[in-house]
């Protein structure tokens, strides 16, 4: 790490995971525009109150479930996911059977064998979509962004995109998959057109949906199907946007005071 950052710093957490990016942006992992892409999320996340919110947990649940019970899941691994939670990843995939592909918008030969690298250290054993595995073309998307691998999310019924981009997100969606996201902006196009949209920030997402598909691992199928289908995104967003709504607003009433300790 290039800067020691000090436990007792208010926003030390913060710091911590700006580091990893910034590590991962000298190791090729990170594109310069995941750098910018965080900066959106960490605005989103300052106006949640950077904890995770009750209708997130649900949404966690509720993809958790989908996870297992899918005929063929894949976690779509970009640049920011693999420098925040490689370990993550790796435990999610083994807990849910979930295959793991490197999928990224801003697409280099380096970058992919950057990213397999950190997943493979992290205890990665297959990795998708690295190099010409990436042989299959999603419809509608243009050059190298369109590129999958034909084992694994072009066949997929069930894809987790964390922190995708909305135009990617639909093409899944039109191609008939359910999209599970993780994203911090309610608003994006990502969150508004996935099946089901984790409000909250992939560092602390990541291991809820390990812990919870932990616990539905013993469900039988047609108890996930139950908690599936009882669960509604529109509700997720809405709860998501009024949460950021009345924080604000009460925050608006009381008035925002940061004392100095003297
Ligand atoms: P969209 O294309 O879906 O409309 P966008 O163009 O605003 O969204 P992108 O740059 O395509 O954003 O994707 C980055 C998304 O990832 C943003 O919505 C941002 O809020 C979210 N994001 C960034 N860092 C994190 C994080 N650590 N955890 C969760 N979400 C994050
Ligand atoms: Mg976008």
């Amino acid at each position: 790490m290039e800067i020691d950052i000090p436990e007792s710093h208010p926003r030390a957490e913060s710091l911590k995971t700006r580091e990893m990016l910034i590590e991962g942006c000298k190791e090729n992992v990170v594109a310069y525009a995941g750098l910018i892409a965080h900066g959106r999320g960490e605005a989103f996340d300052y106006l949640i109150g950077e904890k995770t919110i009750p209708s997130a947990s649900r949404a966690v649940q509720a993809a958790a479930a989908a996870l297992l019970a899918a005929k063929h899941a894949v976690i779509s691994v970009n640049g920011n996911t693999a420098a925040l939670t490689p370990g993550e990843i790796v435990k999610l995939s083994e807990v849910t059977g979930a295959l793991i592909e490197v999928n990224l918008f801003y697409r280099t030969p380096e970058r992919e064998e950057a990213i397999g690298k950190v997943l493979k250290k992290a205890g990665a054993g297959r990795i998708l979509g690295i190099g010409s595995a990436a042989s299959a073309r999603i419809p509608e998307l243009e050059s190298e962004r369109r590129r999958v691998d034909p084992g694994g999310i072009f066949i997929a019924d069930v894809v987790l995109v964390p922190l995708e981009d909305g135009d990617r997100t639909e093409a899944l969606v039109k191609l008939g998959k359910k999209v599970i996201t993780i994203d911090l902006n309610p608003l994006s196009r990502t969150a508004q057109l996935s099946s089901i949209s984790i409000i909250d920030n992939v560092v602390r997402a990541m291991p809820l949906m390990i812990l919870e598909a932990g616990k539905l691992r013993e469900k039988s199928y047609n108890d996930l199907c139950t908690i599936i289908k009882s669960y509604n995104n529109r509700k997720t967003l809405k709860k998501a946007i009024s949460h950021i709504a009345s924080r604000m607003n009460s925050l608006a009433r009381k008035g925002v005071y940061i004392k100095l300790v003297s």
